[in-house]
């Protein structure tokens, strides 16, 4: 028996409105044991209205949307406000856990690195070099399609994840949008400023591969997008496991394939 078992035995209400209380108290217990938080939200919310009226439903919903808003501040990153590491961990595990979450088309997991970006943060300072990236966040985000998002992964590194999206999808996306970073206004910013990002597009089914086996995944074709001269889209072709390019680099530049590793996750039907 638990504490609050005790208590509730102890403690008969007095009135109906503290019976009332105590009712909807122990739903909401019971929801939230099973999460089923909005319900559960609700009753709590009719407890305090029916033991300290109006003014004690505002503060709780005060504390509420202040609950709320930590919540979201703690997913984000400060600089860019795109989501954190953290977030993506979480996201990640959640999603491979549960094959259901990505459907039959699985889950795409691309790594995008800011190609020079210590050239743009030596030649116009470590503050420009900030707003770059902020505004690289604002491009990128602008192409995902929904379910998916945008993560720091650390310093100029950004995860796209894509939920539900087959490889020749995720390919497309990450293609726009490398294309859109390279096509942006930069010189609006400095004159003469260039911008351009790099992208490995690893996708599987979650389970299978695991959530480190996108990211390592995606991590090497990062690499071998840099090795081809960078402005580029790589991902493994689904067929013969090697590495290609997205877009008009694919016909243009030769790709050492030695360092990178056949695909480790099970293909999907519908690759490019
Ligand atoms: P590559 O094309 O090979 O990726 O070259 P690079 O110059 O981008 O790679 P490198 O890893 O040498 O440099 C990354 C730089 O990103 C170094 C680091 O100072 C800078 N950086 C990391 N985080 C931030 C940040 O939050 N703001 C700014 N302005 N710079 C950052
Ligand atoms: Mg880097
Ligand atoms: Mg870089």
């Amino acid at each position: 028996m638990t504490t609050l078992d005790a208590t509730r035995r102890e403690h008969v209400p007095s009135t109906p409105a503290a019976a009332g209380a105590a009712w909807h108290t122990a739903a909401a217990e019971e929801l939230a044991a099973a999460g089923r938080w909005e319900q559960a939200y609700q009753h709590l919310r009719t407890a305090v209205r029916l033991l300290n009226g109006r003014s004690g439903v505002d503060e709780l919903d005060r504390l509420r949307r202040e609950h709320a808003e930590a919540r979201e501040q703690s997913r984000r990153d400060s600089l860019t406000e795109t989501y954190n590491r953290r977030y993506l961990d979480e996201r990640l595990v959640a999603l491979v856990r549960e094959p259901g979450s990505v459907g039959p088309a699985g889950i795409a997991v691309a790594l995008l690195d800011v190609d020079h970006f210590k050239q743009i943060n030596d030649t116009y300072g470590h503050p420009f070099g900030d707003r770059v990236l902020q505004r690289i966040v604002a491009v990128i985000e602008s192409c995902l399609p929904e379910g998916s998002f945008c993560a720091r992964y650390g310093g100029e590194e950004f995860a796209i994840v894509l939920p539900g999206h087959d490889r020749h999808e995720a390919v497309r996306v990450c293609e726009t949008a490398r294309e859109r970073v390279d096509g942006h206004p930069w010189p609006e910013l400095a004159p003469g400023l260039r911008v351009t990002v790099s992208i490995g597009v690893a996708h599987g089914f979650g389970p299978v591969t695991g959530q480190d086996g996108l990211i390592a995944s995606a991590d090497r074709l990062l690499y071998a997008a840099k090795h081809s001269g960078r402005n580029a889209v790589a991902f493994h072709d689904a067929h013969t496991g090697l590495v290609r390019l997205a877009g008009p680099a694919a016909g243009r530049r030769s790709l050492p394939q030695a360092p990178v590793a056949a695909p480790d996750c099970l293909e999907g039907p519908s690759a490019p």
